[in-house]
């Protein structure tokens, strides 16, 4: 494949580390909740996991989870103590969730050398867009977090758009805005449906972010042209 024009990033899990702190995030909230109502924490924490799996997994509830994802944790951990037989109140399901979320918003942080790599990306003349999944206040609020605007020449978040990832819309008006033939555009992203390929099957590169190095379960359906642990080797 020959050097992209325009490069398409997904940023959760692609350039700002997202889900580091997710599993300690959750375990902290669970002991939490087991000071208050006597529930098992590992017991807890299992059952959140499960439930938090089964409630991502499915495209039309985890779309509207993304909106507001201070409801969807409440959701979530409200089932597990369901299904745990545990009683406890909406503020304790709530302060459980929203003590989780607040841990791991605080821990959310850029991969190292990000900056660097968007900055050498632009200045080998390519020419960047981000196209993120999420609420206009959650991804805004990691964008000047960490400062990521000037990066790119077009910014596309599912909450001000209107419609996220695998949509189809959502690439078309992507590489709409950048003036950018589908055949001269990477797609850069850590989820393998979503930004790898969708965007292939519109024509794009799909470079799949494989940050834990596991590979494709076998029999996998799924093709990246490229597969990288981190977007450093980009460089
Ligand atoms: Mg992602």
């Amino acid at each position: 494949m020959s050097e992209p024009e325009v490069i398409l990033f997904d940023l959760d899990d692609t350039i700002v580390d997202f889900t580091w702190n997710k599993v300690s995030a959750w375990r902290d909230a669970c002991e939490l909740a087991s000071g208050r109502t006597g529930a098992d924490t590992e017991a807890l924490h299992a059952s959140i996991e499960a439930i938090g799996r089964r409630y991502w997994a499915d495209e039309a509830r985890s779309e509207r989870g993304r909106r507001d994802l201070r409801a969807a944790g409440a959701e979530i951990v409200a089932t597990a103590f369901e299904e745990l037989g545990v009683t406890a109140s909406t503020e304790l399901r709530r302060m459980v969730s929203d003590h989780y979320r607040d841990l791991r918003d605080g821990g959310i942080r850029l991969f190292p050398r990000a900056i660097e790599v968007l900055e050498e990306l632009r200045g080998r003349g390519h020419r960047l867009g981000l196209v993120t999944n999420g609420s206009q206040q959650e991804q805004r609020g990691k964008i000047e977090r960490f400062d990521l605007e000037g990066h790119f020449e077009h910014i596309q978040i599912e909450g001000e758009f209107g419609l996220g990832k695998p949509h189809d819309e959502a690439y078309r008006h992507a590489l709409e805005r950048m003036g950018a033939a589908a055949e001269r555009t990477w797609f850069i992203g850590d989820n393998i449906e979503w930004d790898v390929s969708a965007p292939q099957r519109h024509g794009m590169f799909g470079v799949w972010v494989d940050a834990p190095g596991v590979g494709l379960p076998t029999g996998s359906s799924h093709a990246p042209d490229r597969v990288i642990r981190n977007i450093v080797e980009l460089l």
